[in-house]
């Protein structure tokens, strides 16, 4: 059987990816991922990030307020039960995946709930092989598979995510949590310069942990936060354990000094970032497509959304890393579906 176009992934990039392609009788078939303990581990669960976070304030058409009325009638009663209630609210992380969700399938997408393992881009249509051994033909792909935030790895992490652990601050910054009372970032890059200068317009103080004793990120980002008077670094220093506890979430983190094993401190605070890279997930596709260093895939016609191998478009987080933001993601996502469209017309293959 072979497939006119196949969408791996499941945020705002995939899902709106099928929309548009699906509304453009395309027949789009979308590999949303697997419910597994392994994507669960690594962050790469279906519905992407956004899945992992709490209120989304920032995505147009999703003003703050009482949405009940409009949430419960597009999503069936089983969904519903596990969202958060959204009063005074935009719409939460997982609500907004569950819409866009809902809205492509609406117009014909197929979704399967399962991961793509391997892609064979040296064969026309290329061959597709899933994790539970379904093997077919397409001749078009988007990728949109996102990518994850990478954590120092610690269980305390990972118990308190969603209660005070988050790797982004422009998502989750401004939520009450995180007013008014000190945070802390791990990290010394842009991201954590980024992040720190962010936060610090809602806490009383932003602490900034870091390993070495200078910053990666680049001067002028490194000088902003570094003369932002509420943010204070602690040098050389690593995060041995998030602290907290089940009713309050995020506490505090405990620190060692890297130079002085006996120097440790606890940083009372309640938020934790972690600003320490993201990786694209692009593993199952080895090294058949151009990457950036990093290993994002490489928009080769930019703003198109072509990469290295003609019929394979990549929209979303795993190509960008820079934005990285829901609206971006479906940004790219819609002209992903418009660009092989183009192109499956142009192979008079539509
Ligand atoms: P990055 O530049 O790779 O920096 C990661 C930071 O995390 C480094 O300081 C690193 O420490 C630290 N780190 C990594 N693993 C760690 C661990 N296990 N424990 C403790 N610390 C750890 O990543 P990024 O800051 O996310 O930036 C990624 C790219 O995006 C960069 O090219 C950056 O310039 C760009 N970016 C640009 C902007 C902007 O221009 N507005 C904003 C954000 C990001 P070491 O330094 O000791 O290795």
């Amino acid at each position: 059987m072979t497939e006119r176009v196949t969408i791996i992934g499941s945020g705002p990039a995939g899902w709106t990816a099928a929309i548009y392609a699906a509304r453009a009788n395309l027949g789009p078939v979308v590999y949303e991922g697997a419910f597994n303990e392994d994507n669960r581990q690594k962050g790469t669960l279906p519905l992407g990030q956004l899945a992992l976070t709490t209120e989304v304030e920032n995505f147009p058409g999703f003003p703050a307020g009482d949405m009940t009325g409009y949430l419960d009638s597009s999503i069936d009663d089983g969904k519903r039960r596990y969202m958060a209630p959204h009063e005074k609210q935009g719409v939460s992380g997982p609500e907004l995946m569950e819409l866009m969700r809902q809205q492509a399938i609406n117009f014909g997408a197929k979704v399967i709930t399962d991961d793509i393992v391997e892609l064979k881009l040296s064969e026309r249509p290329f061959r597709v092989r899933s994790l539970s051994g379904t093997e077919f033909n397409t001749h078009a792909v988007i990728i949109a598979t996102g990518a994850r935030a990478n954590y120092l790895g610690l269980a305390s992490e990972d118990r308190f995510k969603n209660m005070g652990v988050s790797a982004c601050a422009v998502c989750d910054g401004a939520l009450p949590r995180f007013r008014n009372s000190p945070l802390v970032v791990v990290g010394g890059g842009d991201s954590a310069m980024e992040e720190a200068t962010f936060l610090a317009k809602y806490a009383s103080a932003v602490y900034i942990v870091h390993r070495r004793d200078e910053f990666r990120a680049s001067k002028i980002m490194a000088d902003r936060a570094l003369n932002n008077e509420k943010i204070h670094v602690k040098w050389n220093s690593v995060i041995d354990e998030v602290l907290g506890d089940d009713e309050n979430g995020v506490t505090g983190v405990r620190i060692r000094n890297v130079d002085d094993e006996s120097q440790v401190e606890e940083l009372g605070a309640s938020g934790y970032f972690a600003a320490i890279g993201h990786t694209p997930n692009t593993d199952f596709l080895g090294n058949q497509l151009a990457t950036s260093e990093s290993g994002y895939v490489t928009w080769t016609q930019p703003p198109r959304t072509n990469t290295s191998v003609e019929g394979v478009f990549a929209a979303g987080d795993v190509a960008d890393d820079r934005y990285k933001q829901a609206i971006t993601a479906a940004g790219t996502g819609c002209a992903a579906a418009l660009d092989a469209e183009r192109w499956l017309a142009d192979q008079g293959l539509e």
